[in-house]
């Protein structure tokens, strides 16, 4: 929702994507970094993680030491890591707007979350914003 959208292409906050992509997506190990770093416990205890070796675990289990031994990373879990079908940061507020409870650190694939740049008929006709600019 906050990729930069060709001029006069505003992104109307209606929460589409989060609400129908924003969950069992795949996250990358560099998504983790600020998360460890800053103890954002909030965010690791919704994130679940598979190590090389078999093991699950929670992102709250997780350390800078385990980055290299991971073999996939998974959004959204509850805390006690069974799946969710939703994003647990995604907010609306009474006036309908949507927004990103983590915004500034949200992982890569909601970051480069662009369908107003892609060919995608899914993901770009589910836009709104992208639906009012399409030729
Ligand atoms: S983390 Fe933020 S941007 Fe990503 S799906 Fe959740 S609410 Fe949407
Ligand atoms: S679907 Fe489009 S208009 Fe709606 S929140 Fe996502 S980017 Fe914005």
């Amino acid at each position: 929702m906050t990729a930069p959208m060709p001029p006069g292409q505003d992104c109307l906050q209606c929460g589409r994507c989060c609400e129908r992509w924003g969950w069992g997506q795949k996250g990358i190990a560099e998504d983790l970094i600020p998360w460890l770093t800053s103890g954002r416990q909030d965010i690791l205890r919704h994130v679940s993680i598979l190590l090389a070796d078999g093991t699950k675990l929670s992102g709250t289990s997780l350390s800078m030491a385990d980055l290299p031994r991971i073999a996939r990373i998974r959004y959204w879990q509850d805390p006690d890591g069974k799946e969710l079908q939703y994003c647990p940061f995604f907010w609306r507020s009474d006036d309908g707007r949507s927004w990103c409870r983590i915004h500034d650190v949200k992982p890569r694939v909601c970051r480069d979350f662009t369908p107003w740049n892609w060919k995608n008929l899914e993901y770009y006709g589910s836009c709104p914003a992208c639906r009012d600019k399409a030729p």
